[in-house]
């Protein structure tokens, strides 16, 4: 019998379908950044004005409780269990990105890494590349300069702040790539790890996240 990854309940899926119904999809999603839109445009003003280097962002839901509350969990509270909730969630997007696109988790610094014990990022992949049977690339983006927290800055800091953070280490050898992270917020840091893959030769990033930030 399996359980429900969050209430415990007799469920055959990782998610039952009660809880599967507090993951609450954003409505009317910019193409290209999940930013939560309304109106006709279908790419948001800042998208317009300035393209992202990724082509486009598949979100699960909207930053809020009780999904803000499972990704604190996991990133400050140690329950690394919750990356099957947030693996789950972002499962129905991946039908729109072909089965041979490797995914990259969005790297931490190693300094991090350590402090945290696990890259969250990492573990989500982890779980969707053993149910999905996709491939994934470890090792090869690395954040090679330690950064404040993106969370404490203001949005002209955090770009400032990731810029040049990241650093292809070997060759990827992949036309497109899909970058994963636990959450969006600027899309500063996406922006920068995605620039990093282009100038290495990636054709196209595409950016899976589970929770956008309005
Ligand atoms: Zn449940
Ligand atoms: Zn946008």
């Amino acid at each position: 019998m399996l359980r429900c990854a969050l209430c415990e309940a007799s469920s055959r899926t990782v998610l039952c379908t009660g809880c599967r119904q507090l993951i609450v999809p954003i409505e009317q999603p910019c193409e290209v950044c999940a930013k939560p839109m309304n109106g006709a445009a279908s790419v948001c003003g800042a998208c317009q004005q300035h393209r992202p280097p990724f082509q486009r962002t598949l979100c699960a839901t909207i930053y809020q409780s009780p999904a803000s509350l499972w990704v604190h969990e996991l990133k400050f509270g140690g329950r690394t269990d919750r990356a099957a909730v947030l693996a789950s969630a972002m499962l129905p997007l991946l039908s729109e990105v072909p089965g041979d696109v490797p995914m990259i988790a969005m790297p931490l610094h190693t300094r991090r890494l350590r402090s945290r014990g696990y890259n969250q990022a990492l573990e989500v992949v982890r779980l969707i590349a053993r149910w999905q049977q996709r491939p994934y690339l470890n090792d090869v983006l690395i954040r090679s300069t330690y950064t404040a927290m993106q969370a404490e800055l203001s949005e002209k800091e955090r770009r400032s702040n990731v810029r040049g953070a990241f650093t292809v280490r070997k060759p990827i050898g992949h036309r497109r790539i899909l970058l994963v992270d636990d959450v969006m917020t600027t899309g500063q840091t996406m922006q920068a790890a995605s620039q990093c893959l282009r100038d290495a030769g990636v054709e196209q990033v595409d950016a899976l996240v589970f929770a956008r930030s309005g």
